[in-house]
């Protein structure tokens, strides 16, 4: 015969780099399972997982809190790199020492520093916030992460100046203003990008303009930071308002902006949502987008959850009803497990509409379901919880504090969870219950909007799309409405609601998705920087 063995040079064709890849540097004030308050955390432990997954080389910068409580094991892995810096700031010269562990192909690097050992939460204590913050503790981060890629060797060599830092909020907003004002001038980081990404615009680092010696940065860059109080906000007669934001530096030196989805990234430039920086943020929207956040989909999988007790998935979901029956148990509420049963997860927190949720509540139980609340935050909202619970025996459980492995009982064991956010840069617990099987009742804001499709029973004979409910506007009738038609449709047609269950577990959570957008962004910051 005359066939001829094709010889195809493998060498020449697959294996061949296509891929650009980056040297990333994250700078953030939580990194899960290392610290964690809130959605911060949970992205700033997965993201940089997923992109190390994809070649690149990646480095997160975050503090070595030791709190003298059961979490400073969780920094027990990292090893002391015998590295010291010294950083000028806050009228001093602060010495900071590198830890670092390498885990699941990330450099995980601890900065250390005495200011970083406080019993607390990251932020602060009983009393509050601590009240160095900005104009030193979160000053001492973002020096030091600039600092790591130039002198720690990790892995024998260090990232060097090529590289893309993603500062996270206002606590890391000062990396993108030190690439400006500290290292460029001198030649430094020339080749360096920088992206901030907004987690919650709530939160801006805006302190008294006096503030602003303690940074390090050269005089000259006050303007970048500088900021006025609205009248409002202002103590006396005789103030003028004038203060400092950290974020608003950031969003003025950054190459690019992110958040942490479509919606909120529309928002954000809107009079409603921004903060008092929509109008920076607009006119830097060229270079503003928004990627929603994926789940950690390993510690946040019915099939496998450690903390639930009886497993399921789509194929059985017998456990998902177990799961109920337990909860209720273990919460002492009647164990019924026909009963619509809601669940709120997350801070008590004007943010996340507690005082919609307090309004609505009464109504809401004159009905036979049960209502059970995690978090805490506003003594207000827990005293109120106490007390409801304590009018309410059989149909509210509120449960005051922080409590993972509750959350993941309540994510499992209820119908559906109510989430009446008023503002959501992106939400994650609207995520987790989908994907266990939990309908989301949400606010339509942000990623809530984003991320939750509403179900309209009448169409398609009750086989329509979507997963849950997102009603508008903010209102406690307009909760009580999208509550009751998903109670209802609970109740009383078990196969549409078989088909939300299904759809809201049948979708694609993982960080995968987002990290193919991330690469994106980050091409378009190096190969097309404004
Ligand atoms: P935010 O970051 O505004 O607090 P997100 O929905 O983005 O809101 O993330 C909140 C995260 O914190 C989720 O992982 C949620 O489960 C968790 N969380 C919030 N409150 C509690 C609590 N009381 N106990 C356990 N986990 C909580």
């Amino acid at each position: 015969s005359n066939d001829k063995e094709v010889i195809v040079d493998e060498d020449l064709t697959e294996k061949r780099p296509t891929k650009v890849t980056f040297n990333i540097v994250f700078a953030t004030s939580e990194a899960s399972p290392y610290s964690k308050t809130g959605g911060l955390g949970d992205v700033c432990g997965s993201l940089p997982i997923a992109l190390a997954a994809r070649g690149h080389r990646v480095m997160v910068v975050t503090p070595r809190y030791l709190c003298g409580g059961p979490s400073d094991k969780k920094f027990a892995g990292a090893v002391d790199l015998d590295c010291r810096i010294k950083v000028s700031c806050s009228g001093g010269i602060h010495e900071v020492a590198f830890f670092h562990e390498y885990r699941a192909g990330v450099d995980w690097v601890f900065v250390d520093h005495p200011s970083f050992h406080r019993p607390g939460n990251p932020y602060g204590d009983t009393y509050g916030a601590f009240g160095d913050n900005q104009q030193f503790r979160f000053t001492l981060l973002s020096h030091a992460a600039c600092e790591a890629p130039l002198v720690l060797p990790l892995g024998g060599f260090t990232y060097g100046e090529k590289c893309l830092f993603l500062a996270n909020d206002w606590h890391a907003g000062l990396v993108p203003v030190l690439l400006a004002a500290k290292y460029r001038p001198y030649g430094v980081y020339k080749d360096a990008r920088s992206i901030v990404v907004i987690h919650n615009l709530a939160h801006q680092g805006v302190e008294p303009a006096s503030t602003y010696s303690n940074f390090g940065l050269p005089p000259e860059w006050h303007g970048a930071l500088g900021w006025i109080f609205p009248t409002w906000a202002r103590t006396h007669a005789l103030d003028t308002g004038e203060a400092v934001n950290v974020l608003k530096g950031a969003i003025v030196t950054a190459d690019r902006i992110l958040t942490v989805s479509q919606g909120y990234s529309w928002e954000i430039t809107t009079p409603e949502g921004g903060n008092g920086l929509d109008e920076l943020l607009s006119s830097r929207k060229a270079v503003l987008n928004g990627i929603t956040n994926g789940i950690d989909v390993n510690e946040w999988n019915p099939s496998l959850d450690e903390y639930i007790p009886s497993h399921y998935s789509l194929d059985d979901l017998s456990g998902k009803i177990e799961c109920k029956i337990a909860l209720q148990r273990e919460l002492g509420l009647p164990v019924r497990p026909d009963c619509p049963l809601i669940g709120f997860i997350g801070r008590l927190d004007y943010q996340k509409g507690i005082d919609i949720i307090l309004s609505g509540t009464p109504d809401l139980l004159q009905d036979d379901v049960q209502f059970i609340m995690l978090g805490s935050g506003e003594k207000q909202y827990e005293d109120w919880m106490r007390a409801t619970e304590a009018a309410f025996k059989d149909k509210f459980r509120g449960w005051v504090g922080f409590n993972v492995p509750i959350s993941h009982r309540i994510t499992a064991g209820c119908d559906i969870l109510l989430m009446p956010s008023r503002f959501e840069p992106c939400g994650l617990n609207q995520l987790y219950a989908m994907r266990y099987g939990t309908v989301p009742v949400v606010h339509g804001t942000g990623g809530l909007g984003d991320t939750v499709k509403t179900f309209n029973p009448f169409a398609d004979e009750g086989k329509g799309e979507g997963t849950g409910w997102a009603f508008k506007p903010l209102t406690r009738e307009s909760m009580l409405d999208a509550l009751w038609v998903a109670i209802e449709t609970y109740r009383k047609h078990k196969s549409s609601w078989a088909g939300l269950m299904k759809r809201g577990m049948e979708r694609d959570y993982s960080w995968d998705n987002a990290a193919v957008q991330y690469e994106q962004v980050f091409k378009w910051t190096f190969i097309d920087p404004p």
